[in-house]
């Protein structure tokens, strides 16, 4: 089954939570603290795998959890990071996130993207040590790792979209310039995933083609199987017309090509630009006449037309040969660029609470809001620390901490950052 969208959530792992311990050894009278740091928790990778074609695997397994960090043990041991989980998808897999719709990735290069980061592991009691304060009775948690939904979208990368009605020959076309061999049967839907071929033309020239199935009336409002399939062409740096010319199943060439063309209009109007070559097959079961029709209207139109018998692939090669000249002056395969982060702005609403808990004066922030804030913020910039200052008064932070008595010289932990209160 060809499924090329779908929703899944993912979690990262969180950090694990830093120790409070003191050493102890027999005879020694008073250890210091000596609790280890939580580990990482594991983050979630998307890795493209030229092994896979769909995304069916997502329809069975719709969660992905990877591991928490090891807490941080006595005797100064950190706890373990924990692995990534890898996540392998087909190439060209953009990922989105589901509430809001924002590009996270694409997935179409060799790299490895982190979609979601596993949480910092929280500090032992060793780092709360100071001259005053010689027995911390407290550590820090670990950090969450990130969760959310996200949707996956494979978007083929094709040099080349071959479009066209049903049982124009699009697949047949593909079987015999390339080694891909997809299924060909003389009914409507036999292509029911879109098939990729390399097609070869020496040193620099080769170039990928795909059948795109299933192009029918209303496919742009999701009649049919088209409207799956017409993502796909997006990515295209030019597409193929495929026009039965016979009319051999009693349609009218022109009128297909019509349709077919409004139908690319009505998904993306940018797609109804895109370079098109237009090919007229089936020449041996049509006339002359029909053939000279059809070429005269597609050329009124601008287009370039090429005749030809794509099941013996008869005059096939001056298509390929007027492929490559084009392709050479495309740019390349469109690679989607993600969307920024959206910028959190607190206004102290309820929304934009925070959590403040005092130990042994050390003062705990914590807030969801907070969390993505910290994020951004680079804290070795020292502009970057100045925003972050000011989304503490603006969100009420800093009053928050008056107000629960924090003063000069106290600590404040947010997070993985630690300061002074300074009044
Ligand atoms: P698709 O649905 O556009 O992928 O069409 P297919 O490639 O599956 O072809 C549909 C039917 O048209 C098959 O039976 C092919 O054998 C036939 N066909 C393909 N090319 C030609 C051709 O040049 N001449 C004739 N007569 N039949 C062809
Ligand atoms: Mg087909």
């Amino acid at each position: 089954m060809f499924v090329d969208i779908a929703k899944i959530k993912i979690k990262a792992g969180d950090g694990g939570d830093g120790a409070v311990s003191f050493h102890r050894e027999k005879y020694v009278a008073s250890g210091g603290p000596d609790g280890g740091d939580g580990g990482k928790g594991g983050n979630i990778v998307f890795v493209a795998d030229s092994n896979l074609s769909t995304l069916a695997d997502f329809r069975y397994k719709r969660k992905y959890v990877a591991p928490n960090g090891e807490n941080g043990k006595a005797a100064r041991c950190t706890g373990k990071s924990a692995k990534d989980l890898v996540i392998h998808v087909p190439i060209g897999t953009i990922i989105k996130e589901t509430e809001t719709g924002r590009l996270i990735a694409d997935i179409s290069g060799k790299e490895p993207v982190i979609v979601a980061r596993g949480g910092k592991g929280g500090w032992g009691n060793t780092h709360f040590s100071t001259s005053t304060r010689q027995t911390p009775r407290f550590s820090k948690p670990g950090m969450p790792g990130e969760e959310f939904d996200v949707t996956l979208e494979l978007k083929l990368l094709a040099d080349v979209g071959l479009v066209g009605f049903p049982n124009v020959g699009k697949s047949t076309l593909v079987s015999v310039v390339s080694e891909a061999k997809p299924v060909i049967a003389n009914y409507h839907f036999t292509t029911i995933t879109p098939n990729l071929g390399v097609v070869n033309m020496g040193e620099g020239n080769s170039f990928v083609i795909a059948d795109i199935p299933g192009l029918i009336e209303g496919a742009w409002q999701g009649v049919g199987l088209g409207h799956q399939f017409l993502r796909h062409v997006d990515r295209c740096r030019m597409l193929v017309h495929i026009v039965d010319i016979s009319g051999s199943e009693g349609r009218d060439p022109i009128e297909d090509f019509n349709i077919i063309n409004n139908e690319l209009a009505k998904f993306n109007e940018e797609l109804s630009k895109r370079p098109m070559l237009v090919a007229g097959n089936k020449c041996d079961l049509a006339t002359d006449e029909q053939i000279e029709n059809f070429k005269n209207y597609v050329e009124s139109k601008g287009y370039h037309f090429f005749p030809i018998m794509a099941a013996i692939r008869y005059d096939v090669d001056p298509l390929l040969n007027k492929i490559v000249e084009m392709l050479s002056k495309l740019p390349p395969i469109k690679q989607y660029e993600p969307d920024p982060e959206p910028v959190v702005i607190p206004d102290r609403t309820e929304k934009y609470a925070v959590k403040i808990t005092n130990n042994d004066n050390v003062y705990f922030v914590e807030g969801e809001w907070l969390l993505k804030i910290m994020k951004s913020v680079n804290f070795d910039d020292y502009e970057s620390m100045q925003y972050f200052q000011r989304m503490l008064i603006t969100g009420g932070v800093i009053d928050e901490l008056r107000r629960r008595g924090c003063g000069e010289g106290d600590s404040v932990v947010i997070y993985d950052i630690e300061f002074d209160f300074v009044e």
